[in-house]
């Protein structure tokens, strides 16, 4: 595992603060065991018996300046498998703890994430690149510390189409199949399969997870905890240290608020396109508001607000869509009692939550009105549209993004006094969102709901002249056409699984330009087909991946 031998490979350069600047855990031996008073712990990736490239992402490899010829050599496929470090490469897991499911878990880590380092581009920006799947850590507790194929195209390919519908998240670089084989219980009924193993190389800012502060402040690591939040001001929030200073409690509350403010921002987004996390443990928020860690998620097709992907969460639905505004704002509290430490007192923290609920107010409005092309959210009058459209959406099965792109086609004939449309006239065009015909009283109340968004939408064009046209561009802009609907990751698995990975390649065009129209692809504007109903990958997930 030393230099590089391709000619062609342009060798980056890495500047690796979170190690530099962070305590290392003393023990070099790789088991698992507890890591008190240390940031991370050094460990080198498993090499990979037979590594095969299966997709990168030429976006993220343009941020990194990687070219495309970087990314087909020999040497990115040894790297990002896990068989060679680049020269500057440092290899580390990092300690975190977490609540999952609402109880305090204690360590957690990176138990099959492998930081390589952090690169610096030629913008100057530094980028955290980290293997998932690359094997055992000492935070891998009794696990294997590898990844699956399923899991890591589900990955690989819903980060970045979260990041082309404009919603943060963490990067994925590679998809390798490693050519080992890793057996997985995928229902937990004790019938394990052996599957094939993969490694995914994501890339963020940074990978510091609330859970990261939280580990420090249950152990009474205080000292520690001051470190990692001043490490992560400099690295991650230079704009918000005092001029020329050292941060003090005034900039960690500063800090604190900006972290709600993203959180509030990146939920906002996932509420708009109908993406349900699936695991919302403190763990897995991200410090810079990002969505990270891409396991049991899933897409809403039938708006319902109480689904969720997550089979091992099925009882108490605890992160189910409609719930997950409430949830992060109550990570956010365990992230504000793990500051406490540095901030001695109540209230500050407590203001800090208000600021996360009026962001999420604020982003909420304006998605709700942009996603009904009105120039502008009134509050009260539109506070009850929007309840009295979630209510109707629920009459029957009805596809949340099929129903919102195809309103932005709803003729509202704005220059006429009255609509003498009948129900079914109205209702016409919104047919396809809808998995069962309506019922006559259901295609009353949906009718109802049209006339009333069509006074609405005359309303708007007379105070802010909005005509059809700009308001249907607006709704295009925030309403996708193409989602990862969960069948449509399940048939790229299912054919990469036969060494087929066309498919994938196909949604990566696919879902770069989630809001445009291709009518090449038009198929994927389509319902879930029957059967994906009830197919596990398709309509539950559990966590093993
Ligand atoms: P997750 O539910 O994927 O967010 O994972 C929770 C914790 O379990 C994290 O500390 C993960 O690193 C760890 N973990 C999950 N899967 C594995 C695995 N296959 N091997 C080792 N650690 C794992
Ligand atoms: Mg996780």
């Amino acid at each position: 595992m030393t230099d590089t031998d391709s000619p062609s490979f342009t060798a980056p350069h890495f500047d690796n603060r979170f190690v530099s600047s962070l305590p290392a855990d003393p023990e070099t031996e790789n088991v698992p065991r507890p890591v008190a008073g240390a940031s991370y712990s050094w460990v080198r990736p498993k090499p990979a018996p037979a590594p095969r490239l299966v997709a990168f992402a030429p976006e993220v490899a343009e941020r990194l300046d990687f070219s495309e010829a970087d990314c087909q050599s020999e040497t990115f496929l040894q790297v990002f498998a896990g068989n060679q470090l680049l020269p500057g490469m440092e290899p580390y897991a990092s300690c975190y703890g977490g609540h999952q499911f609402g109880h305090w878990a204690g360590q957690l880590g990176d138990g099959r994430a492998i930081n390589l380092g952090e690169l610096v581009n030629a913008r100057g920006e530094h980028w955290t690149l980290q293997l998932k799947g690359a094997g055992r850590t000492p935070y891998s507790r009794g696990a294997d510390g590898l990844a699956v194929l399923r899991s890591s195209v589900r990955e690989f390919l819903c980060s970045e189409a979260m990041h082309h519908l404009g919603v943060p998240t963490t990067r994925a670089l590679s998809l390798i199949l490693t050519g080992d084989k890793v057996e997985r219980d995928m229902f937990y009924d004790g019938n394990p399969q052996m599957e094939p193993g993969a490694v995914v190389c994501r890339v963020a800012r940074s990978f510091t997870r609330f859970g990261h502060f939280q580990i420090h402040t249950a152990r009474q690591e205080h000292d520690q905890l001051r470190q990692l939040v001043d490490f992560t001001l400099h690295a991650d929030f230079p704009h918000l240290l005092p001029d020329g200073g050292e941060p003090d409690r005034d900039t960690y509350l500063t800090w604190l608020e900006e972290v709600a403010r993203t959180t509030a921002q990146m939920v906002a987004h996932w509420m708009r396109v109908g993406f349900v996390h699936g695991v919302m443990n403190t763990d897995n928020m991200s410090i810079l508001g990002e969505t990270i860690d891409y396991g049991p998620y899933g897409w809403l097709e039938g708006y319902d607000p109480d689904w969720t992907p997550n089979t091992t969460d099925a009882q108490g639905r605890r992160y189910r869509f409609g719930a997950q505004p409430q949830v992060a704002l109550w990570n956010l509290a365990q992230l504000a009692n793990a500051i406490h430490p540095l901030i001695e007192a109540v209230e500050p923290l407590q203001a800090v939550l208000e600021v996360y609920r009026e962001e999420y107010q604020r982003c909420w409005q304006r998605d709700m009105a942009a996603k009904l092309g009105l120039a502008e959210f009134e509050a009260g009058a539109d506070d009850e549209l929007v309840a009295e459209l979630q209510r109707v959406l629920q009459l029957t099965e009805t596809d949340m993004t099929i129903f919102y792109r195809l309103l932005a086609d709803f003729d509202p004939r704005l220059d006429e006094e009255t609509d003498d449309r009948d129900d079914q006239a109205l209702l016409a065009p919104l047919e396809p969102a809808y998995y069962q015909p309506l019922d006559e009283e259901s295609r009353r109340q949906a009718a109802d709901w049209l006339r009333r968004y069509r006074e609405r939408l005359v309303r708007d064009s007379v105070l802010h002249g909005t005509d059809v046209h700009t308001r249907r561009e607006r709704m295009n802009r925030v309403n996708p056409k193409y989602v990862l609907r969960n069948y449509m990751a399940q048939q790229a698995i299912d054919l990469a699984e036969r060494g087929d990975f066309s498919e994938i390649h196909r949604l990566q065009v696919l879902l770069r330009r989630p809001y445009d129209e291709q009518p090449e692809f038009e198929h994927y504007f389509a319902q879930r087909p029957d059967w994906a109903r009830d197919r596990a990958g398709c309509s539950m997930l559990s966590c093993s991946s």
